[in-house]
């Protein structure tokens, strides 16, 4: 047997966190499976009646099977061209992955980037089984290509595919196969010339089991594009943003907002929709009566203030710990780098806080500047929120153009990202010659 020793609870107990549990078992279970294991087989969190201890394959990287696009067959359009149509422009290659429960992980491929086959009772088509990732390859200027921080995308994207019931796999494995499509279509479509560039990664798994009924998908396929992704993060004048309509909720305690799963995007389109006809770049989503502020369109909201009882300069963002917004690798890194590099200067914050504070601080002038964060968005100055009628105007610092801390936390990650700083978060890649 290779059940994990979850520790067992008190009856009803277990009924209570029945989903957080699970999912903390799956994950338990994935780590044991993944190459730290000590030769038992693996389980894959799909055991037949929870009980098996059949061989079923793990992701392999170094399995994988190449099959090479022509490369003469396109060429590389310079960035405003590939961002300027209506399709996202991709790479030559994309790798895919096909799983089934009966007998795990196939080999990984490397194959000209093309169209999917799926039947149309695919289960991601009916029941959204589909979760994915979000990261850049970023061409130094120090002429390096570089990932930051893959591992903890590659562990997120592990929660999500457990959380809506698609396969485990070992996270190392996902990172060296992302690694090799960068590896792959670097030198050609991130050339050393176009230094300060990147390429945007989307891992992605659907559930692509052909039976209609609402059951755990036993066929998925993995697969991850790199393509252009507009620059978002200067919108002129700063992005605006309008507060959530009262009749939407996002995300929700309970929910799986802290999972990047498909079915969090969709049904937020409707009210984004709206806001931006109305001038808006994005919905500053709200949460509950109190109207907690929780994340900017899909990133990571942060505010500077100074504090009300202190005086005090506070970078303040929402919380983890109540599952409600996605645990983003910017969000993260910047309360990180906030914390080491602002320490004495400004506390770092995270907490529940509401848009009336918002609005009480702006009211007594203590509001001093505010920016969504995450991949697509980087770090994005916001200098208008309106709420209800009125408009908060937010501080764009002397130049109009960001605060001043959003403008400092901005150079410390693209200094990484870009390899001006050489720091532990950058991850080179070694690669291939074109
Ligand atoms: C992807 C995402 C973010 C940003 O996460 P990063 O890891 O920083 O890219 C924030 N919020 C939501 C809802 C997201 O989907």
């Amino acid at each position: 047997m290779t059940q994990t020793s979850a520790k067992r609870q008190p009856e009803g107990a277990q009924d209570a966190d029945l989903t957080s549990s699970g999912l903390e078992h799956k994950i338990a279970e994935q780590g044991m499976s993944n190459g730290h294991s000590k030769g038992h087989s693996f389980t894959n969190g799909v055991a037949t009646n929870g009980h098996s201890t059949s061989k079923i394959a793990e992701i392999d990287a170094s399995k994988l099977v190449v099959h090479l696009a022509d490369p003469t067959l396109r060429e590389v359009p310079d960035e405003a061209t590939a961002c300027s149509g209506l399709e996202t422009i991709c790479t030559d290659h994309m790798v895919t992955c096909a799983w089934t429960a009966a007998s795990g992980w196939a080999a990984p491929e490397v194959k000209p980037y093309g169209p999917l086959s799926l039947m149309p009772t695919a289960s991601v088509l009916h029941y959204a089984t589909e979760c994915f990732e979000g990261l850049k390859c970023y061409r130094g200027f120090d002429g390096k290509l570089r990932l930051f921080r893959p591992d903890l995308n590659a562990n997120r994207m592990l929660m999500s595919t457990l959380r809506i019931s698609l396969p485990g796999f070992n996270p190392k494995e996902l990172e060296k196969l992302i690694a090799t499509l960068v590896a792959l279509d670097g030198p050609k479509w991130l050339p050393r010339s176009r230094p300060g560039s990147y390429l945007y990664l989307r891992p992605a798994i659907i559930g692509t089991h052909p039976q209609l009924g609402v059951q755990a998908p036993r066929q998925a396929l993995l697969f991850i594009t790199a393509s252009f992704m507009p620059r978002m993060d200067a919108p002129v004048g700063g992005m605006k943003l309008h507060t959530s309509p009262e009749d939407m909720v996002r995300a929700w305690v309970g929910g799986f907002g802290y999972a990047k799963v498909g079915a969090n995007y969709g049904p937020s389109l409707l009210a984004t929709q709206e806001a931006k006809a109305r001038g808006f770049g994005q919905i500053l989503w709200l949460y509950g009566p109190q109207g907690e502020c929780t994340e900017a369109g899909a990133s990571n909201f942060f505010v500077v203030w100074k504090a009300k009882d202190t005086g005090k300069i506070q970078l303040v963002t929402a919380p983890l710990d109540d599952r409600l917004i996605l645990d983003g690798v910017t969000r993260r890194s910047i309360v990180e780098l906030a914390k080491d590099r602002l320490a004495g200067e400004v506390e770092v914050v995270e907490r529940k806080y509401t848009i009336d504070e918002v609005l009480e601080a702006d009211s007594e002038g203590r509001l001093v500047e505010a920016f969504a964060a995450g991949t697509a968005y980087f770090v994005c100055p916001v200098s208008l929120i309106h709420h209800r009628g009125k408009d908060v105007e937010i501080p764009m610092g002397k130049k109009g153009d960001s605060g001043e801390y959003t403008a400092q936390i901005k150079t410390w990650l693209m200094d990484i990202m870009y390899g001006r700083e050489q720091h532990k978060w950058g991850m080179v890649i070694d690669e291939d010659t074109p």
